[in-house]
C-alpha cells in the first residue's frame, strides 16, 4: 500500500515537472518568434537542457534493470547519450559557424543516426527473449514497415521536393523518422506481441519513438522546403520526446522492473507488415502513374524488396512454428511416458499395468490362449529399510526392478504394483511356463547379493512370488481378472507362509498345503502340534487352517482376513493343553463333568493367545469357534452375523476334520458321510453361506485327505532346518 502510494507521488511530480517544462519551452519558443537572438538561445542552449538529465538517468536506469532489460538499458542509455553529443555539436555550429546553422548532412547527423542505430538494438536484444530466430523476424518485420512507410514517403513527399535540396542532405534528414519508425515496430512487434507484460519504462519509451517519428517527419518537411528555423515549433516535438525518455528512465531507476514475461507463443503480426508493403507499393505506383503515366524502376525494385521480405518473415514464421510444434509433442510424449511409468524404478505403474492387463486378457480370450500373472514382492524389506535407511532401499529396489525386468521373457510386462511389490504379465503363458518365469524371477533375484550404495556392505534379496492363470484348465476365465489377482496374492501369501524365497502357484493342489505362518508365535505352534498328536494319527490343526484358507479365498475374502483366518484355525485347539488327557483320548461317551471340562478349551485357548502372545486378534476367534449358527453353540451362545466370519469358517473345517479322522471315540466317516453331515447342519450348526463355499470346495476336490501325522511333522521338522 504504502508502495503504491509513494509510486504514484512520485509519478505525479515527474509527469507535472515534465508538464512544466514542455510549458515553458513552448512559451520561450513562442517569445522567441520575434527575436532572432533569443530563438538561438533557446533552440540550442535551452533544448539541450532535458538532454543533460536524460543521460545520467539512462545510466542509472541501467544499473538498476536486471537482465535482459539491463541490455537493452545500457544500448538506450549510449543512444542518449549519442543523442546530446549530437545537440552539442549542433550547438557548437550554431554559436561558432557564422550563419549560424550546420552543414547539410554534418557531424551532428552522425551522432543522430548513430543514436538511432544503437536504440533499434536495444529494443530488440533486450527484449527478443532467448531464440535468434525471434529477433531476426522481429527486424524483418521492422524493415518491411520502414522500407514501405519510406518508399512512400520518397515517392509523394520528398521525391517532388528533391530539386531544392541537396540529395545527401535529404537522405540524412529522410533516414531519422524512418528510423524511429522503426524502432516503434520493433517495441510493437517483440514487445507488445512477444511479451505477456512489457515494463512501464519501456511503454514510455516506446511513447518517446512515436514522438520522434512524427517529429522527425515534420522536420525532414520543414527541411525541404526550407522553412525549419531556431524558433521552429517543431522542436517541441524533441523535447517532449526527451522529456518521456527522462520519464521512462526515471522509472526503470527508481525500482528495479520485473523481467518481461515471454510468451512462447507470440502474437504474430503478419498481418501489419503485409498490408504495409501491399498499400505502400500500390501508392508508389500510384504517385509514378500520376506524375510519369509509367512505373519507375525504383518502385519495381521496392516492390521486390517488399515481396522478398515477406517471403523471409514467412520462412522464420513457418519455422518457428515447426519448432513450436516439436516441442509441444515432445512435452506431450514425456507426459505420456510420465503417466505409466513409476518414477523410482521406470517400470510401468500400477494403473497402467491393470489396463494392460485387461487388454492382454481381452486378445488372449479372442485368441483362445492363456495368459498368466505372477506377483513379486520382496522379502523382509522393512528390514533393509531399517537397517540401511530409505534412500539405500530405494536403491535396492531399483536393482531388483532391473533383474525381474531381465529376468522375465522379452514379451512380458513388469510393473511397480506396490511398495516393494512387482508385478509381471505373461502373455501366452499358461500356468507350467508362468512357474518357469517366475522361478527364474526368484533366481535373478537371489543369485547374487545387491551392494548396498556407499559402501555399505551388500543384502541377500529374496522374494515370495505368487502365480495366476486365466484361460488354462482349471484356471479362471479371461474374463475375471480380479478372481486372477485374487488368486495370485492369496499364492503369494502361501509362498510367504511357506517359508518365503519360493514360488506358488495358485492351481496347484500342492502349493495349497500350507503349514504355518511363519509370523505366530513359536511356543503355540508347538503346543497346537501336541494337542494335534495327541488327538490321533493325522494331522488336525494344519488341515483345517489350509481349509479355511481355500474356504475364505472361495467367499472372496480380503487377504487379511485369510491370514487371521488360517492364523485362528491353526491354533484353535490349544485351549485343550488343559483338558486331561484321559478325557481327550477317552473311548466311550463323556460324562457331564468331562463334558464341562472339555467345553471350556476355546476360552482356554482365547486366555493363552492373550496372555502368553502377541496375537490377541486371534483370541475372539478360537474363543468363539464352537459357537453355532442358530445360537446353540458354547461358550457364549452366539449367533449368526454375532459369531466372527473367521470362527464360522473354522467351525465347518474342524468338523470336517475331525469326522474325517479316526478318533478314540469313532472311526472316520468317508466323504459323501461327512459331505451329508455338513449339509444337515447348514443353517443350523453352520453358516450356510459359509457351508455351501466348502462342500463346492469338496465337490471340485480342493479338499484334500488328511495326512498322516508322522509325515506332517517331518515337513515341519523340514522347514524348520531350512
Ligand atoms: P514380507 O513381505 O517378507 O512379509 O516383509 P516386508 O518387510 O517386505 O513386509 P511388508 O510388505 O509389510 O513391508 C513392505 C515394506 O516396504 C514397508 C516399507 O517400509 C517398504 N517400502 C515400501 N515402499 C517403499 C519404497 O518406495 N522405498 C523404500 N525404501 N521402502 C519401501
Ligand atoms: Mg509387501
Ligand atoms: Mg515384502
Amino acid at each position: 500500500m504504502r508502495v503504491d502510494v509513494d509510486q504514484r507521488r512520485f509519478a505525479r511530480r515527474a509527469v507535472g515537472a515534465g508538464v512544466a517544462w514542455l510549458a515553458l519551452f513552448a512559451l520561450l519558443t513562442a517569445l522567441s518568434q520575434g527575436s532572432e537572438e533569443l530563438a538561438r538561445f533557446v533552440a540550442n542552449v535551452v533544448f539541450v537542457v532535458p538532454m543533460l538529465l536524460l543521460v545520467p538517468l539512462s545510466y542509472l536506469a541501467a544499473r538498476r534493470s536486471r537482465g535482459r532489460l539491463q541490455t537493452a538499458w545500457r544500448l538506450l542509455a549510449l543512444a542518449n547519450f549519442l543523442w546530446l553529443a549530437g545537440e552539442l555539436i549542433w550547438t557548437g555550429y550554431a554559436y561558432l559557424r557564422p550563419g549560424g546553422a550546420p552543414p547539410t548532412p554534418s557531424v551532428a547527423d552522425v551522432a543522430y543516426l548513430g543514436m538511432y542505430a544503437v536504440a533499434l538494438p536495444a529494443i530488440v536484444i533486450g527484449f527478443g527473449g532467448t531464440w535468434a530466430e525471434r529477433q531476426v523476424r522481429c527486424m524483418v518485420d521492422s524493415a518491411l514497415v520502414t522500407l514501405g512507410i519510406g518508399a512512400v514517403g520518397w515517392a509523394v513527399v520528398i521525391g517532388p521536393l528533391m530539386p531544392g535540396t541537396t540529395r545527401a542532405g535529404a537522405i540524412v534528414t529522410f533516414a531519422q523518422p524512418l528510423l524511429a519508425v522503426s524502432i516503434v515496430t520493433a517495441l510493437v512487434v517483440v514487445g507488445l506481441c512477444g511479451h505477456r507484460t512489457v515494463p512501464p519504462s519501456f511503454l514510455l519509451a516506446g511513447a518517446a519513438f512515436t514522438v520522434a517519428g512524427l517529429t522527425d517527419a515534420g522536420y525532414t518537411y520543414l527541411f525541404m522546403i526550407h522553412s525549419y528555423g531556431d524558433a521552429s515549433w517543431v522542436n517541441l516535438g524533441w523535447q517532449l520526446e526527451a522529456v518521456l525518455l527522462c520519464l521512462a528512465a526515471a522509472v526503470a531507476a527508481r525500482r528495479t522492473e520485473p523481467e518481461p514475461e515471454v510468451r512462447s507463443l507470440d502474437r504474430d503480426l503478419a498481418v501489419l507488415p503485409a498490408a504495409v508493403a501491399v498499400l505502400s507499393v500500390v501508392g508508389i505506383a500510384l504517385a509514378d502513374l500520376h506524375t510519369g503515366g509509367h512505373l519507375t524502376n525504383a518502385t519495381l525494385v521496392v516492390g521486390l524488396l517488399l515481396a522478398s521480405g515477406l517471403l523471409l518473415r514467412q520462412v522464420l514464421v513457418t519455422r518457428d512454428r515447426t519448432r513450436l510444434a516439436a516441442a509441444l509433442t515432445s512435452a506431450l510424449r514425456e507426459q505420456e511416458r510420465l503417466a505409466v511409468t513409476d518414477p523410482l524404478t521406470g517400470l510401468y505403474n500400477r494403473r497402467f499395468f491393470q489396463e494392460m492387463l485387461r487388454l492382454d486378457a481381452e486378445r488372449a480370450e479372442r485368441d483362445g490362449t492363456p495368459i498368466s500373472l505372477v506377483i513379486v514382492d520382496l522379502d523382509r524389506f522393512k528390514k533393509i529399510n531399517d537397517t540401511y535407511g530409505h534412500p539405500a532401499g530405494d536403491r535396492v529396489l531399483v536393482e531388483a526392478a532391473d533383474r525381474i525386468r531381465r529376468a522375465v521373457r522379452p514379451a512380458d510386462v513388469v510393473a511397480r504394483y506396490g511398495g516393494e511389490e512387482f508385478a509381471c504379465l505373461l502373455p501366452g503363458a499358461g500356468e507350467e511356463t508362468a512357474l518357469e518365469v517366475a522361478e527364474q524371477v526368484r533366481r535373478a533375484l537371489s543369485r547374487t547379493p545387491v551392494a548396498v550404495p556407499g559402501g555399505r556392505g551388500e543384502v541377500r534379496l529374496t522374494a515370495s512370488l505368487g502365480v495366476a492363470s486365466a484361460g488354462t484348465r482349471g484356471g479362471r476365465p479371461h474374463g475375471d481378472l480380479e478372481g486372477l489377482i485374487h488368486d495370485a496374492d492369496g499364492a503369494l501369501y502361501r509362498a510367504k507362509a511357506r517359508g518365503r524365497d519360493q514360488v506358488s502357484a495358485a492351481g496347484r493342489v500342492a502349493d495349497l498345503a500350507l503349514d504355518t505362518d511363519p509370523d505366530l508365535p513359536p511356543a503355540l505352534v508347538w503346543l497346537a502340534d501336541q494337542i494335534d498328536a495327541k488327538l490321533g494319527g493325522h494331522e488336525h490343526s494344519t488341515a483345517v487352517s489350509r481349509w479355511a484358507l481355500l474356504t475364505g479365498e472361495r467367499l472372496g475374502l480380503h487377504q487379511a482376513v485369510l491370514r487371521r483366518a488360517a492364523a485362528a484355525a491353526r491354533l484353535h485347539d490349544i485351549g485343550k493343553i488343559n483338558v486331561d488327557d484321559a478325557i481327550l483320548t477317552k473311548p466311550g461317551p463323556l460324562t457331564q463333568a468331562e463334558w464341562d471340562v472339555l467345553r471350556r478349551h476355546p476360552q482356554e485357548g482365547a486366555r493363552l493367545l492373550t496372555e502368553l502372545s502377541d496375537r490377541a486378534d486371534l483370541a475372539p476367534l478360537v474363543g468363539a469357534h464352537h459357537e453355532r449358527f442358530d445360537g446353540t453353540g458354547y461358550p457364549a451362545r452366539l449367533r449368526g452375523g454375532g459369531i466372527p466370519l473367521e470362527a464360522r469358517i473354522i467351525a465347518v473345517c474342524d468338523s470336517w476334520a475331525a469326522m474325517r479322522a479316526d478318533r478314540a471315540y469313532a472311526s472316520a466317516m468317508c466323504e459323501a458321510d461327512a459331505r451329508h453331515q455338513i449339509e444337515r447342519g447348514r443353517g443350523t450348526q453352520f453358516d450356510p453361506v459359509v457351508a455351501d463355499a466348502f462342500l463346492a470346495l469338496v465337490d471340485e476336490g480342493a479338499i484334500d485327505e488328511l495326512a498322516p501325522l508322522r509325515h506332517a511333522q517331518a515337513t515341519l521338522a523340514g522347514q524348520q532346518g531350512a
